[in-house]
Order: structure tokens, then sequence, then C-alpha cells
């Protein structure tokens, strides 16, 4: 499933592009269709899993649907009326604001991203207007903002309580409440401040909870505050996959690549394996060139139709594939116990998918090996991956195929891996690739060593 085919508006679709998002995330992937059928969310997933958009897609779809039915039917938006007005200059009575979406968030930083991401995903709608309230803003600022009477208010929880006493926001009109880091407005001790504005709201809107974890005080609140939810669970960094045995191999390019993959692909510990490829052009490249090889290989992506995709999973659960070859989305939630390898041929976009790549193997209980090729360059994805997971992946290197260029200088060279032991003759910790970064909730994150980059992504490099 992509953008396109979840049903997102034109406009919104033009702004994914315009932002480079070629494909959801794991989350917007369940949440985002959830969501435009009007469920309510509670969503565990982490910053950096696209969790904003997630949200704030199908609200501004479902804003920019419903301005496109006010135009059909009285030829203006009630926003075009009261621009109108003031070209008459009758000035507005000062009226309340009346947002209909609320996105509560623990801090400033995160509120202000929010709205970011809002203005660029809704930067080709008619007219949607997001302001964040948020503490340490001067009064008078915040005054103005409101008088401009935004469709979405981001805020903190502690600065919207001020406003909503003095009578300056009404959520009469709210239709979508969102509680973005739930658990960490909780620990921030926003509990009541979050009670009181709930209970300002009405009982018909839709409720969206993001949180890292959903279990204890979170889970109550949440529960409490959704009706019928739909949960989502999105696999974290705590899901540490510690019966996969991890490790990266550096190779120096596409051919040192592919004569390493043939190579491991023959460790007769192996059963049944995936690679994951960044394209689906590259899936079924790779497939072909693995079977002229020998081996009994066969493409999944999301070009191939349902058919011919059920074929293929079937074929794997019968043991007449032994190598799938995979795009991320396509293999989401592929239950194969056989599956002893991951090869990540290309690295994931985001660190999570990452997660779900490895979790192909060492299912029902079985230990897996999870190996990623990964060019010099490519040194701080892996990096990002060991932070989201906060795990260290030791690097390997099989004799005979050694890259021209060592890791790192500093650190000592790799034994000798040989297929057929089956297990990771690094010494944890010893070739590491780097030290795993103190857990921090922030951190942990992809999107967060990313986000002060100049495009604004978190993407890995574009291929
Ligand atoms: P978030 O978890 O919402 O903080 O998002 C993390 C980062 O991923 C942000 O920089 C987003 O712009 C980016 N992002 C979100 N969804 C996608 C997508 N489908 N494709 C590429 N980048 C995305």
């Amino acid at each position: 499933m992509n953008f396109e085919t979840i049903g997102l508006h034109a406009s919104l679709l033009k702004a994914l592009t315009e932002s480079g998002y070629t494909e959801p995330t794991g989350v917007q992937l369940l949440a985002v269709p959830a969501a435009l059928a009007g469920k309510d969310l509670l969503v565990s997933s982490q910053t950096g899993s696209g969790k904003t958009a997630a949200f704030m897609l199908p609200a501004l779809h479902k804003f920019a649907t419903a301005a496109d039915a006010a135009q059909e039917t009285q030829g203006k938006t009630p926003n075009q009326e009261a621009q109108s007005a003031r070209s008459r200059n009758e000035r507005p009575r000062f009226r309340a604001a009346q947002p209909k979406m609320l996105v509560l968030t623990p801090t400033r930083e995160l509120a202000l991203q929010v709205t970011n991401a809002t203005d660029k995903y809704g930067a080709f709608m008619r007219r949607i207007k997001a302001v964040a309230i948020l503490g340490g803003m001067p009064y008078p600022k915040q005054m103005q903002l409101l008088a401009r009477n935004p469709e979405i208010l981001v805020a903190t929880p502690g600065r919207l309580i001020d406003h909503m006493e003095s009578g300056k926001i009404d959520f009469s009109q709210l239709e979508i409440l969102v509680l973005d880091e739930a658990d960490r407005m909780l620990d921030m001790g926003f509990i009541e401040d979050i009670e009181k504005i709930v209970a300002a709201t009405p009982a018909t809107r839709q409720t969206m909870l993001f949180s890292a974890t959903l279990d204890g005080v979170v889970g109550t609140m949440a529960r409490r505050i959704t009706r019928d939810p739909q949960i989502i669970q999105i696999a974290g960094a705590e899901t540490r996959h510690e019966n996969i045995s991890q490790r990266v191999h550096f190779v120096d390019d596409m051919s040192h690549k592919n004569r390493l993959l043939d190579h491991l692909l023959r460790d007769v510990t192996m059963d049944q394996a995936v690679v994951f490829t960044a394209t689906k052009r590259d899936a079924d490249t790779i497939a072909d060139r693995l079977n002229i090889a020998g081996f009994a290989a066969a493409a999944l992506h999301g070009d191939m139709h349902q058919g011919a995709r059920n074929r293929t999973l079937d074929g794997m659960r019968r043991g007449q594939v032994r190598v799938l070859v995979a795009t991320d989305v396509a293999a989401r939630g592929i239950d194969v116990p056989a599956i002893t390898h991951v090869f990540n041929y290309d690295l994931p976009k985001f660190p999570e998918d990452y997660v779900h790549r490895i979790g192909r193997t060492g299912r029902a209980g079985r230990n897996g090996t999870a190996v990623s090729l990964v060019n010099h360059s490519e040194t701080m994805n892996v990096r990002r991956i060991e932070r989201f997971t906060k795990q260290t992946i030791p690097i390997d290197v099989v004799v005979g195929f050694e890259p021209k260029r060592s890791a790192s200088p500093a650190r000592p060279k790799a034994g000798g891996w040989k297929p057929g032991d089956g297990r990771n003759a690094s010494k944890p910790g010893q070739r590491s690739f780097s030290k795993p970064s103190a857990p921090s909730r922030e951190g942990n994150s992809y999107g967060k060593g990313a986000r002060g980059d100049s495009a604004g992504r978190s993407r890995f490099g574009d291929r």
C-alpha cells in the first residue's frame, strides 16, 4: 500500500511527493487507514518512526475533504467568508478560538516540530492554519495567534490550560484530539492538566494517543479517553531480538557485495533466508541473479499481483523457495519459522524497519542471524540503527572476502567467521562499531539525529 492507494487527498499527495516521502513508514501504514476510517487509536511507537504524519495526514485529509464539500455546496468556505468580512472592514468581535484539532505534546520543541510538519503536509491545501501555543511565548503573541482562529492547535498542556480558563479557547467544535508522547507528558506531571483539557472537549471527538509504552498509567488513561480504540504496536528500541546474532560486513562495491552474499548464502546452517533490497527493481534483479547462481530464489514486492505474492509466500512456507528477495513493505509480517538468516543487501530507510526486518528470523523461539552488507559511506546509518536499538552490531570479516578499506583503523582486525560454524566469530563488543549510546527516549531515535539536516528528513541517503 502507498499513500495514493491509502486514498489521501490530492493536495496531501502533492506535499508528500515534494517532501520526498515515497512510501509510508510502518506506523503510517497501520495508523493512517484506521484514522481515516474514524477509529480512535492507541499507538506505541517511537520518535523517528514517522508518527507525526501518521496522525496529521488523516486529520488534514478530513479537513481538506470537508473544505471541498463546503466549497461545492456553499461556494465559499467559512474562512473565505471571514476573510471577505474583513475586507469589508467589518471588525469581527472577539470570539474564542474554536480549533478543530488539538495536539498535546510534552515539550515546546516537539510542538514546534509538529507545527512545522503540519505546514509542510498542508502546504497545498486551500487554507489550513496550525499554531503552537507554548509556555515561554509572549502572551500578546499568543493572543494574536489565537485571534486567527486556527483549525489546528499544537500545545503543551500547562499553557493551554491558562488560555482555556481565561475563555480564549473553546473546544466545542473540536473533532480530533491527539496526545503525542503521552508517556512523557505523564512523566512530567501533566496528568491533571490533560484530564481537564480532555473533559473540555466533545465526547464525539476522535482521539489518537501515541506513546512509547501503552502499559501502566498511560494505558489506564489511554483506555479511559478513547472509545473502542485500534491498538497499534510498532516495534521499538526495546525489541532487542536477543536471540538474533547481528553483524555488519563492509563491502567495497557492488561486485564485492554480490560475491559475499553468494558466499554467505551457502552457509550450511542456513535453512531459508530473506534478502532485503531498497527497491523493487533490485529485488527482481537480485532474485534473477541468485536463481542463475543456483539458489531457489524468488522476489517479493509491492508491484507484484496479490496472487503472485501469495504463491511466492506459499513456496517459502513449503520450503521450495529458499531465498526470498524482498522490499520492506512486502516482507512486513512474514512469519516463516524456517527463516534462519536475514540479509540487508541495502540498509533500510528507517531504523525501525531494521528491527522489523531482522525480526523475520529467530521466530517461534529459534535463533537467527541478521547480516548487513554495508558500504563504508553508510557508517552513519549503522550508527543510527545502533542508537535506535541501543545495541552494538559487531563488524565481521570473512576470510577471502576482506574489504580493501578497513572499517576502522583503530579497531582490531576481524578474525574469520566462516560460513558453517553458525555463529558470529566476533567477540561481542570487541570489533564493535560504536558504543551503545546512553539510554534516552529522544536520543534513541532515528529522526532526532537527522532532524537538523537541511532536507528536514531523516531518511538514510537517497538511493
Ligand atoms: P517523526 O517520527 O514524526 O518525528 O518523523 C521522523 C522523520 O521521518 C521526520 O523527519 C519526517 O519528516 C520523516 N518521515 C516521516 N514519514 C516519512 C516517510 N513516509 N518517508 C520519508 N520520511 C518520512
